[in-house]
């Protein structure tokens, strides 16, 4: 598989060499042949990602492996080697998964997945009829069980309550199950995955199941994985200066995967998005003229979405010490940006937020560039809570308006201001 890969680079990087002698015979400027920036290449990079073939990056079908293969070889085919013998760092992590069977029935109809319902990852399997108990809210607020909550065995029963219940959502209380509702589209998490509950959980579109439903017919397989490998994805451009501290450009691959066999989660805005523009800032500084006096270190991380497994690796594994990077640059959906840019920890790394915010002013790139405090969102936490500086970028606009569901796709991550937020990365880089 890796000589195939190897053979493949060969030959794009002999078409490239081709081209680019092509442009000089025929006198045209370089610029013309390779744009500073390529949104063309970004968006080849959303639409593979984010396809079929891909499963959704997660663990069912070897999407998040086969993801990882394919970034791989883009590093490759740049000519950007790894921080030592491969690419990858490899690790595994507990996760629960539904490869095949995922159906619901409420009274008798049957619910689609992934628009009326999901299954809560850390769901156990079953293959049963349930009659349902309702405990909803009141229009005040206030809890409104059916009969004698508490008093009632109710293991034969699959309780129904709302989303926002979060007593039910460490404890069934000797319920079979639990059907949380929603009032808008249902949405998927995997961070839970690392355990199976006693008992399944679902959550469901309020609209798909009328009050008066009194029973459910749920057919769920589930295959626990208590150590599914996984891996990151590492490239090292080495800097001008190779005294100078390196800067971490990093971005998460991994998605939710697939739910059954019927649904995946194409998650095109997250993070097809960041990692289409870690791998074109790769292509950029690794053209001849554009090398960068600090050593660039890239990576696309696995198990983001499992709980910052990836990155957590990463600071506990660099490739080298911790002290010699000057800074992290974390990229989670960026697909948007007609309102401009959030960074994550701008108001504790106050020097380097005013630098962005200066370059961004002075060049007109993005419509805003917005501060916001710690937060425990995403890769860069790992590193700044590890001591290196670090800020998380992502886009603001409505244009992106899909989380977490399956309509993350390609055409709802239009990268509305892609080539001023690269030009803003670029220049911001050449400056820390
Ligand atoms: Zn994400």
């Amino acid at each position: 598989m890796k000589r195939q890969i190897y053979f493949t680079s060969v030959i794009r990087q002999i078409f490239l060499i081709c081209a680019i002698s092509l442009c000089g015979v025929l006198l045209i400027p370089e610029a013309n042949c390779l744009l500073p920036q390529d949104r063309g290449y970004a968006l080849g990079v959303i639409d593979t990602l984010s396809s079929p073939e891909m499963h959704g990056r997660g663990y069912v079908s070897d999407g998040a492996w086969i993801a990882s293969d394919y970034i791989e070889k883009e590093f490759i085919n740049m000519g950007i080697g790894p921080p030592g013998s491969d690419y990858f760092q490899e690790f595994s992590m507990a996760v629960n998964t539904f490869p095949d069977t995922v159906m619901v029935w409420i009274d008798g109809k049957e619910m689609i997945p992934g628009s009326d319902f999901v299954v809560h990852l850390s769901s156990s399997g079953v293959d049963n009829t349930f009659g349902l108990f309702w405990f909803l809210k009141d229009t005040s607020g206030i809890p409104r069980p059916q009969g004698d909550f508490g008093m009632m065995d109710i293991s034969d029963k699959v309780m129904v309550t709302d989303v926002d219940r979060k007593e039910f959502q460490g404890d069934h209380f000797g319920a079979a199950g639990i059907i949380f509702l929603t009032d808008n589209k249902v949405w998927w998490h995997i961070s839970d995955g690392g355990r199976v509950n006693d008992f399944f959980s679902l959550q469901m579109l309020r609209e798909s199941i009328p009050e008066n439903s009194d029973s459910i017919r749920i057919r769920v397989n589930n295959v626990f994985h208590p150590s599914y490998p996984v891996r990151n994805v590492v490239s090292v451009l080495p800097g001008k200066n190779d005294t100078a501290k390196s800067i971490v450009i990093g971005a998460h691959y991994d998605h939710l995967g697939r739910m059954g066999s019927k649904v995946f989660f194409p998650g095109a805005n997250d993070n097809a998005s960041g990692v289409a523009l870690i791998l074109d800032l790769a292509r950029h500084f690794s053209r001849e003229g554009n090398t960068p006096d600090r050593t660039l270190i890239f990576v696309a991380f696995a198990g983001e979405e499992a709980g910052l497994k990836g990155s957590s690796f990463f600071v506990e594994n660099p490739p080298q010490p911790l002290s010699d990077i000057r800074f992290m640059l974390n990229f989670d959906m960026v697909g948007s940006g007609s309102e401009g840019v959030k960074v994550v920890n701008g108001s504790v790394f106050e020097k380097e937020f005013s630098v962005l915010q200066e370059i961004n002013s002075r060049n007109n790139y993005l419509p805003s560039v917005n501060e916001r405090g710690e937060a425990a969102n995403s890769d860069h936490y790992p590193f700044c809570k590890s001591g290196v500086p670090s800020f998380f970028i992502y886009t603001l606009g409505k244009e992106c308006a899909e989380y977490h569901n399956t309509a993350d796709t390609p055409e709802n991550t239009p990268l509305t201001e892609y080539e001023d937020l690269f030009r803003l990365i670029t220049d911001f880089i050449q400056r820390l």
